[in-house]
């Protein structure tokens, strides 16, 4: 099928583009087009005029911010591909689960031409990006005519495939907080075949102090309409003269993962079944939590030794 008439805009100032998506209620941003395009081409969307941001300067930006700049962490520019960010070595040593999810995106034809913002804001609940930028806390900063603004990745996520975005807006910029030095993390998802979107994916974020495990944030993707950030710390610590989770003993990740599924809605589709993905749920969450868990440990270790951050 071909896509609907539409007209294009290739504007090479943002003001340009602003104005080029203020003039036009139908409009839409075209980044990398690797799901724009798609949903063109099957009529799943019809914009009436295409703003394609890629000209615009400035905004193909992987950027650094260690703690004396502030908040520490990865500022990644609307134009900056999946696969400049998985490239970048200080994005993997300030914050390592970006390049630990990207990796799973798709393949590399994709990632060289999609955008990580595309991703974030595209706001598809089997993505990685989204998921993860909610399990850092992560946000989003947009602009459009009115002026700029900055969205915390808890406000981003409206159902699926729709962002809190205004239609008028272009989203120049997001930041991924630096992974913090008493944390460790883990990342794993099921798919058909690699590089497909996930069935199930689960990404954790553990701190502790020293063996003592003192916060554990779980992110899934792929099993309900946005992507969800679940607190279970208290189901781990449940044994508070020690703290620490075990290698060997499952109880406490089993039960972190009820806690989990409560707030979870794995749902039937044609390529997994409802039940498929809870016993994923399950098996994954405990998996990286053991693993993120351990990673923290030797984090901790490395540091206190002096080591690299
Ligand atoms: P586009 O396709 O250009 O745009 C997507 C949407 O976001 C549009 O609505 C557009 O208007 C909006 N948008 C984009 N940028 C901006 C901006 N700066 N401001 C405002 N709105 C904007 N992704 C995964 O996460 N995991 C996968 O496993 C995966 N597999 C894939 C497999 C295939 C075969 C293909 C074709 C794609 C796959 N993708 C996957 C999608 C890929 O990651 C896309 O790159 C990404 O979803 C969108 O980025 P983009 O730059 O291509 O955005």
């Amino acid at each position: 099928m071909k896509p609907a008439p539409f007209s294009y805009v290739r504007p090479q100032g943002l003001q340009h583009a602003l104005e080029a998506l203020a003039a036009d209620p139908g409009a839409k941003v075209l980044a990398g087009g690797q799901s724009l395009v798609p949903l063109l081409s099957m009529r799943l969307a019809a914009p009436t005029t295409l703003v394609d941001v890629n000209g615009l300067p400035d905004l193909d930006h992987v950027r650094v911010e260690d703690p004396v700049d502030g908040g520490a962490g990865v500022r990644v520019g609307a134009l900056a591909r999946h696969a400049d960010v998985l490239a970048s070595a200080e994005a993997r040593r300030v914050q390592p689960l970006l390049a630990l999810a990207l990796a799973h995106v798709a393949h590399p034809t994709i990632r060289n031409r999609g955008t990580t913002v595309g991703s974030v804001v595209h706001a598809d609940a089997a993505a990685e990006m989204p998921m993860v930028l909610c399990l850092l806390d992560g946000s989003v900063t947009a602009a459009s005519t009115a002026g700029t603004r900055t969205i915390p990745a808890t406000e981003l996520y409206a159902g699926p495939l729709e962002s809190t975005l205004h239609h008028d807006e272009v989203a120049l910029e997001a930041f991924f907080p630096a992974l913090p030095p008493d944390a460790g993390l883990a990342f794993e998802e099921v798919a058909r075949r690699h590089g497909d979107y996930a069935l199930v994916g689960v990404g954790a974020v553990v701190r502790v102090s020293g063996a003592r495990l003192t916060s554990a944030r779980v992110g899934y993707l792929a099993v309900s309409d946005v992507p969800t950030v679940v607190d279970l710390t208290t189901a781990l610590s449940e044994d508070p003269a020690t703290g620490t989770l075990s290698t060997e003993a499952t109880e406490a990740t089993d039960a972190a993962a009820e806690l989990a599924l409560a707030r979870l809605d794995p749902a039937d589709d044609l390529h997994a079944s409802a039940a498929y993905r809870t016993r994923l749920v399950r098996v994954l969450t405990g998996r990286v939590l053991r693993a993120a868990y351990a990673d923290a440990l030797d984090r901790s270790a490395r540091d206190g030794a002096g080591g690299a951050s």
